[in-house]
């Protein structure tokens, strides 16, 4: 079962205590790719999950960089496009912009103009939700191109830091912790 799985995900999920940072309890979520048969179980869950939660989505947003890891997956199953929301100054062309908070100082996300048509659904993936601030900055570029934003799934949510308050669009977790 889907439960099941998901307790499976977590007995292989290692983390790292004070990564990168003292305080910071470090999800490494490359330790499930390196498991083939967790990676297997993470593929089948975020796929079916997405076409549950966001069964009219028309666009699937990745963010930089782990985002990239399923985004792509969840995309190429549903038959819809991929997009890339990238950290500033790593997609060509003409780009939205966006900054946001970090725990010391702020960075900044961009999104291609004109790949996004006007009133398209987007689901956003990324591995973590933690503060949100990431999250809600994707969410912004989604709609300042023109979409807007059906659901943001991540693998992992802290609930702790209550990201999911910061969003307007319903956030959808594999595993919290
Ligand atoms: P935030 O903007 O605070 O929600 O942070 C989310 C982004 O930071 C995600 O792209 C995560 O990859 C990364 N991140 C934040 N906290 C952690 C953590 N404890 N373990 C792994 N990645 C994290």
């Amino acid at each position: 079962s889907d439960k099941e799985d998901i307790e499976f995900l977590k007995g292989c999920l290692k983390s790292y205590p004070d990564f990168p940072n003292k305080g910071i309890l470090f999800q490494d979520i490359f330790s499930l790719l390196s498991q083939p048969e967790a990676f297997g179980k993470l593929k089948k869950l975020l796929v079916s999950r997405a076409k549950t939660v966001a069964p009219q989505i028309d666009v699937v947003v990745g963010l930089d960089s782990r985002g990239f890891l399923f985004g792509p997956i969840i995309a190429l199953e549903l038959g819809i496009p991929f997009l890339p929301v990238r950290k500033k100054g790593k997609l060509p062309g003409k780009v939205f912009t966006e900054s946001y908070q970090l725990e010391y100082g702020e960075d900044i996300l961009e999104m291609q103009d004109g790949v996004i048509k006007e009133g398209q659904k987007a689901l956003i993936v990324d591995d973590l939700i933690a503060t949100g601030g990431t999250m809600e900055a994707a969410c912004k570029l989604v709609q300042r191109a023109g979409g807007s934003v059906s659901c943001c799934l991540v693998v992992i949510e802290l609930t702790e830091l209550r990201g999911r308050e910061k969003l307007v669009a319903p956030v959808e977790y594999l595993m919290q912790y």
